[in-house]
């Protein structure tokens, strides 16, 4: 089986790129496995922002691909689609500015994808599992492999690394290798989380009108109730929360403002 380890999908999420770094030098190899090493978007890397020209993590989807514009990303897309061609597993690797902790994102819907998962968030007391599994804006690189997971890590800044944090998800990574070529399967259900909404901030002509209520802030997976405050206008004024119960996720994550998300909600599942 050959695994891809990637980082710097986003280059401004320095985690990854720096475990993608230490794994390349060390030449870490494992027996059963076939492993291989991917820094995604060198230029954004080494400008340390998320993207030049567009969200390589958008960049997956058949008109991207097919697309002759001149977009560093969508070249790249390109690029990477043949380097992963022959891949079976993809462990991609981000950080978050929300409060979340060690979490594993499921885009792909299949047996071995979501077996490693539930093996992590069984083990590890600050692993939970969430399934993303389509957006709207275009494809992410877990399209074009059969399975893998997405580990998301934070709170930690942009352009910033945290010696913990980072720690932690080299263990999770490595623990994720191990699984796989151990071939080891978990049939117990496992408690994760499944986003099916994302909220915009407060918006006066289309510019910001508010910020995260600090009631919300920093309380990703705690469960959110119909009349708890999600925002506070620049005016003071509170505004409270309206749908059903529900589990936010990715609150007040700074790549999001741009796509009108100020967090993202989900429901509780067993998988
Ligand atoms: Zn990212």
């Amino acid at each position: 089986m050959k695994v891809t380890i990637s980082g710097g999908v986003h280059g401004n999420e320095l985690t990854g790129v720096y475990i993608v770094k230490k794994l390349m030098h060390d030449d870490f190899q494992v027996k059963n496995l076939q492993l291989d090493f991917l820094l995604a978007n060198p230029k954004a890397i080494k400008e340390c922002r998320r993207y030049v020209d567009k969200d390589l993590n958008r960049s997956f989807s058949k008109d991207a691909l097919q697309s002759d514009e001149p977009i560093y990303e969508y070249e790249r897309a390109k690029v990477i689609t043949q380097k992963l061609q022959d891949c079976d597993f993809l462990i991609d690797l981000h950080t978050t500015t929300a409060n979340m902790g060690i979490t594993i994102v499921l885009s792909n819907q299949d047996s071995l994808s979501e077996n490693v998962a539930k093996i992590l968030a069984s083990e590890y007391e600050n692993v939970r599992i969430l399934q993303w599994l389509s957006n709207d804006e275009g494809a992410f690189i877990n399209s074009i492999v059969p399975s893998s997971i997405t580990i998301e890590v934070g709170p930690v800044c942009q352009g910033v690394l945290d010696a913990n944090l980072y720690f932690q998800t080299l263990k999770v990574v490595k623990r994720a290798i191990d699984i796989l070529e151990k071939e080891e399967a978990l049939q117990e259900k496992v408690q994760a989380f499944r986003i099916y909404d994302a909220i915009d901030f407060p918006r006066k002509d289309r510019d910001l009108n508010g910020m995260i209520h600090p009631e919300l802030a920093g309380k990703d997976y705690q469960l959110l109730h119909p009349g708890d405050p999600i925002f506070l206008t620049f005016d003071e004024r509170e505004i409270f929360y309206e749908g059903k119960e529900a589990y936010p996720v990715f609150i007040n994550e700074a790549a999001y403002y741009e796509k009108g998300m100020a967090f993202c909600l989900s429901e509780s599942i067993f998988l």
